[in-house]
Parts: C-alpha cells; structure tokens; sequence
C-alpha cells in the first residue's frame, strides 16, 4: 500500500522522506507512508476555499451531510474491516473504531438539527437584560472560526479518532487538515477516501496528511485550533512551539492517563457489583490489547478483597486466547507495532522492579504480541510508577485502600484521568468518592446491578458526554455534545437595542418590533408566518368560580386556590390566586383557533415563568408572537411562540415560549 495525502484539492502519492508500515501480528511490510506537501498552500486551500463554502452553509445543511456521510461509510464499512486486523485489531476492537465512528457521526448529525438552529450563527445562552427599560440587551453568539482545523490523531483509533473530531469541526463550519499516526493511516486513508468519493463534503472542507505534518504548524496563525490525541511527551513538545504561543493557536490536547476503576466496599465477592468489576477489568486490559486512553491501568479495591479479585482476575484473563487477528477465535490481537511493543516491554520491565507481578499470560513470540500483565502495588498511596507511567498495552496494577479518602487519594495520584469507574451499590459511598474526585476526572462512570445491563461502559467515550480529562490527561474536552463543537467556533458578546439583535438573532427578542397582520397565525402554514408577526386576544376576566371550577375538575385545590386566610398568611399572595396552569389554559383558549389548519401539534414549552398572582376578577389578555421558526422535516417545522400573558393594568403576569409544528407547504 501507498498511503496517499488529499491536500489543495488533489491526491498525492509518497515522496521523500518516506516510512515503511508493517502488520501487526506478522511483522510484514504492508506499505509506505510520507508526503512532502506545500505546508502554506494547505492552510491557504482550506481557508480560502474550504472555509468559504463552509460558512455559506448554516449548521442543519452541514448537519444533514453527516447524515448522508454516515449512511455511505454504514454501506463501505466491510471495506475497512477487511483492513483492521492488520492493525492487531480483532473484528470486536474494530467495531468500537469503525462503527463506532460511523455512529458519532450519526449522534451530530442528529444534535446539529435538534440542538443548533436552522442558520449561521449559534445562540449561546439566553438574552441578558443590561438596561432597565430593555432598550439595551446582551448577547453571546458563536460563529465559526475563520481558519483552519487542524486534527493530530492517534493510531488506535484511526476511524473513530478521525470521524469524531472531523464531525465537530465540520459542524462548527471549519475547514480541517487531518493528520492520522503513521502506524495505522491507511486505514484511516482508506476512510477519508470514501468520504472523497462520496462527492458530500463541500470543495477544501477536508485535506489528509499521511506522514510527517511538515513545516504546517509553524503557519498556523490565531484563527486556527489544533486538536490533538496521543502521548503527553509529543503534547508537551507540540503545544510549546514557539509560533503556536506567539499567535494563542488554541490546542486541545487528549493525552494518555492513568485511569482508575474503584471497587465500592461494599461490593464484596458473590456480590453483583464484583462481578461487573472483574467483566469490565478483564475487558479493559485486553480490547484493542490494552492499546485504549480510556483503559483500566489501575484497579482501586478494598484491602479485604485483594484475594478475591485477584484470583478471579488470574481465572479469566489465563483464559484469553491470544493471536493473529484474523483467526475467528482470537480474542485479543497484537500492539499495533514492534516499535511499541518494544516501549511497552520497556515499562513491564520497570513496572515488575516495582510491584509484584501477579498474572503474566502466553503470548506468540513472532509479531508485536504481549500478554496481559497484572501487578500488585503494596505501597501505591505513596506512588509509584503505576501513578506516573502509561504503558500503552494490556497492563494493570491492583491497589488496595482501607476508607472512601484512600481510594480518592489513589485516584488523585494519577494526576488527572479521561475516566474512572465506580462499582458500587452504595449511593452514599458513590457519593462521597464523586464528589472528592471529580475535579480530578474527565468522566466518572458507575456501575451496579440495576444498570449493569444497560450501562455502556468504562472505556466507551460517547458523543453525547465529555471527552477529555485535567492534568496529566491534557486538559481537553472532546464530544460532550454541542459541547465538543464550540472549541471549533469564536463566543463572542454582542450588545444592542432589541431590534438589532432580533436581526442577527433571526429570532423575535422582547422589546423588537411586532406586527400584526391578517388572518389569524395559527391558519398560517410554516412558510407565511413571519418572525415578530403577533397576535394580541380579547381580554377574559377570571372569576371566583372559574378558579373553584378549575380546581374541582382537576383535583388542584392547593389551599392558595380554595382557602383565603391561608393564602394570605403566605408571603407570596394578597389572597386567593388563579392556579398558574388555569392562566395557560385560558391563554390556549383566547389565541387558538379551533378550525383543522396548519397548526399540527404542541410538543413543549420553554422557559414559564408566572410573575404576578392573579387574583378573583383580574382580567388578562395575551400577546402570541412568532419568536423562532425551525424546519424539522420536509412536511413540517417548529415554531417557538412568545407567549405573554398580562393583567388589566399590562403588567406581566406569566410569560413562556410555545412549541408547535407547523405544516411546512412546498
Ligand atoms: P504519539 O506518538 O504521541 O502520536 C500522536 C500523533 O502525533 C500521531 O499522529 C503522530 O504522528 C503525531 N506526531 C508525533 N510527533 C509529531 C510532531 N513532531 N509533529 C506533528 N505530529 C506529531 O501517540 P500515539 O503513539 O499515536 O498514540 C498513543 C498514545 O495516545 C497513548 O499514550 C494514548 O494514551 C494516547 N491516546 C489518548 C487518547 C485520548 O483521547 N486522550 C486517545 C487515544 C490515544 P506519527 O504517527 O506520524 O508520528
């Protein structure tokens, strides 16, 4: 194989400075890697055609390529698991790189229609109110950067790790320059080359580098962000290059850890949670042969259980079959090459001068094999490698504790973790251990009984959770949502009178220009209404009896309705109310109309707020205003009104935002 670059619109063959690619479990030379390429002319592609075309799309045209991106990887992806054993990988280690990859595309593609608006610029939290009289409002907006993503991935993961951070940037609107690890990119290759074939992606969006990155981070300028997952030396070594500091290039780094699952005190052997343990401990040393940033390397137990663990690990992991990746029974595979082989052998060395080693299995002797490794740490609260040294393979270190504040200082010792796991089925033990140890994790993950079926696991990062960890583990956020594509995009606050920022908005804010206008909105289709367009009803006086009648039928008769010295004595209320769901039923009776129309259906609302009591004979009258309008389907979309209720002197007595799908007419 040839492991081809995609740069200036244009793919180019190895030349130069090139490296030679082996199997994994063979040791056999499978390919050649390494392009020189025009660094400058890169960066120039991806901004000046790349992120022009992307920012003329707004993020639900961008989010419905991911969509159709992920169905043409679904019906291609037998392709690449043909190629995944060469990597060490068995078929089950690659589903969680391939179809896990071509699911986190389908999880943003998903939240960029549901969770971003139907336009180019995101809403970043609610209006801030900066004036008394609301002439003078406060806006935080993001927009994409103007520059260009660059993604250094690491060889693990080639699939997941590219189409993960590629679905964040894409969806933020910003051009990207993929570089995969060397040891696995033509795999990786072979993905991004059906992303080219699919024709989806807009000329410039994506450029691939197979092989060294060249002088390309030394022209990066302020509008650009690295994104990068690998060792915390090459982090370190990258993140403080000079050009990189001078222009604030933002790096979000996802590095190696020293992850930790604790076993609960209570969660003694027999017990369901023990057994979820040793499950997710056997899985975590030998998927993907240990070679996982989210792995297991230190098993935090009680001191009580350390027989019972042990033993229980030994049984399972003597019964893994190791070897080629290819052979049906093959359980775990091979490190991904001699080289790391070498590296990870270097730290069992060390690691067994250290601790006692428990478990050392049988692995071939040819191809870049190593089997399981289980150490026990007896000083770990003092330190020690298992704290401070990743060794990226099927490797873990058991350490007791004796109180909740042990296993949190344990945790603590690692310096910060992408995850750690509690197996427990003690809440107030969960909660003390979260509680110290969060703000030294990225993800806390706990498990038991009730959820053992269902839970995802400890070393799954999924879309729709952070991704990343403090410290050691880099300091990065990936995924997490929408989350995860704000790194791609600039927040910034914008003031102005409410009409201003209705415009750039696109959405009705309180204090902007209304209209009215014939006939009535809700005989409106999706396409006719107009934002600001609003409806003001007849007024409808509330009597003693609608509030007893209300509260009979519907068994509401809290005494603030039904009782008036009660009522008075609450500090809230000058007597006896209207119930606040009364006011939003006759609000719903004053602006509806009955007749059948476009109108299809109410699916929520957003932000209630009641204001002001509303006593015996107020009389109230409503404002409905089209406030957002949000293409869902091809048949229909959503419209936000602003609804406002006020009493007979206009004050505001209740305010909310009225979900409705509206029929969209072609
Ligand atoms: P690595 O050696 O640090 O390499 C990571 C990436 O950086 C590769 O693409 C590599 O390319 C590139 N790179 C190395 N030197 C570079 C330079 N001077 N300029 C530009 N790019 C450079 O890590 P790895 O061996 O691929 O991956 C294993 C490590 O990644 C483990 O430590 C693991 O814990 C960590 N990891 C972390 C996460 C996470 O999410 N936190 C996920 C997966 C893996 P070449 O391959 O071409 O050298």
């Amino acid at each position: 194989m040839r492991i081809e670059s995609y740069a200036y619109g244009n793919w180019h063959i190895p030349n130069g400075k090139t490296k030679k690619l082996y199997e994994a479990a063979t040791g056999l030379e499978i390919g050649m890697i390494g392009t020189s390429l025009d660094s400058q002319k890169m960066i120039y592609h991806a901004n000046f055609v790349g992120g022009k075309n992307l920012r003329q799309m707004g993020f639900h045209e961008r989010a419905k390529i991911l969509k159709a991106l992920a169905n043409y990887l679904s019906d291609r992806k037998e392709e690449l698991y043909e190629l995944n054993p060469l990597t060490g990988a068995t078929r089950k280690d690659g589903w969680i790189d391939i179809d896990g990859g071509i699911g986190t595309l389908r999880v943003y593609a998903s939240k960029g229609r549901k969770e971003m608006p139907d336009g180019k610029i995101y809403l970043d939290g609610p209006v801030e109110q900066l004036s008394r009289n609301g002439t003078f409002l406060g806006q935080h907006i993001q927009v994409p950067k103007q520059g260009v993503a660059v993604q250094i991935n690491a060889f693990n993961f080639p699939i997941w790790g590219m189409l993960e951070k590629l679905s964040q940037s894409f969806l933020a609107g910003m051009p990207t320059i993929i570089k995969p690890a060397s040891d696995t990119a033509y795999l990786a290759e072979a993905c991004f080359r059906m992303i080219i074939e699919s024709n989806l992606f807009p000329k410039g969006s994506i450029q691939f580098i197979a092989g060294g990155v060249g002088s390309l981070l030394n022209h990066l300028g302020p509008q650009d962000v690295i994104s990068f997952t690998g060792s915390k030396k090459t982090a370190e070594y990258l993140k403080s290059s000079k050009n990189l500091i001078e222009n604030s290039v933002k790096f979000i780094s996802e590095q190696d850890s020293l992850n930790a699952a604790i076993l609960g005190i209570d969660a003694k052997a027999g017990s369901p949670e023990f057994d979820l343990f040793i499950k997710e401990a056997l899985a975590e040393i030998t998927t993907k042969a240990g070679q996982k940033c989210t792995a297991m390397r230190r098993l935090i137990i009680p001191h009580d259980s350390l027989n019972d663990v042990s033993e229980a690990l030994v049984e399972e992991l003597s019964k893994v079959k190791i070897g080629n990746p290819k052979n049906i029974e093959t359980q775990m595979g091979a490190l991904v090459s001699e080289g790391q082989k070498q590296e990870v052998l270097k730290i069992i060395s060390k690691m067994s001068n250290e601790n006692t080693l428990i478990f050392n299995g049988i692995a071939p002797k040819k191809g870049a094999f190593v089997s399981p490794h289980l150490y026990y740490s007896q000083n770990a609260l003092k330190g020690g490698i298992a704290h401070e040294t990743e060794a990226f393979g099927p490797v873990t270190t058991i350490m007791t504790y004796d109180n909740p504040n042990e296993a949190c200082k344990l945790i603590k010792l690692g310096g910060g973790s992408l995850v750690s796991s509690i197996f427990t089925f003690d809440a107030q033990f969960a909660n003390e251990v979260v509680t110290d140890i969060a703000a030294w994790n990225g993800r806390i993950y706990i498990n038991n009984r009730e959820s053992g079926e269902e839970s995802t696991g400890h070393g799954s990062p999924l879309p729709h959770l952070t991704h990343g960890g403090p410290g050691r583990a880099g300091g990065g956020e990936e995924q997490g949502g929408i989350r995860g594509i704000k790194h791609y995009m600039q927040r910034t606050s914008v003031q102005g009178t409410p009409e201003i920022l209705s415009g750039i908005n696109k959405q009705w804010v309180k204090g902007a220009k209304t209209n009215t206008q014939e006939p009535h909105p809700f005989s409106k289709t999706f396409n006719d209404l107009s934002i600001g367009e609003t409806l003001w009803t007849e007024t409808r006086k509330i009597s003693l009896d609608d509030i007893e009648h209300f509260a009979k039928f519907t068994g509401d008769t809290f005494y603030a309705h039904m009782d008036e010295k009660a009522a008075k004595a609450n500090p809230f209320f000058p007597g006896r109310v209207a119930h606040g769901y009364l006011l939003l039923s006759f609000a719903a009776g004053l602006f509806v109309l009955a007749d059948e129309g476009p109108v299809l259906a109410n699916t929520g609302i957003e932000y209630l707020s009641f204001q002001k009591p509303v006593t015996p004979n107020d009389e109230i009258k409503v404002s409905l205003t089209v406030g957002r309008k949000t293409r869902r389907t091809d048949t229909y979309g959503e419209i936000k009104w602003d609804v406002i209720i006020f009493n007979q002197n206009d004050e505001q007595v209740a305010e909310y935002g009225l979900l409705t799908m509206v029929k969209y007419e072609h």
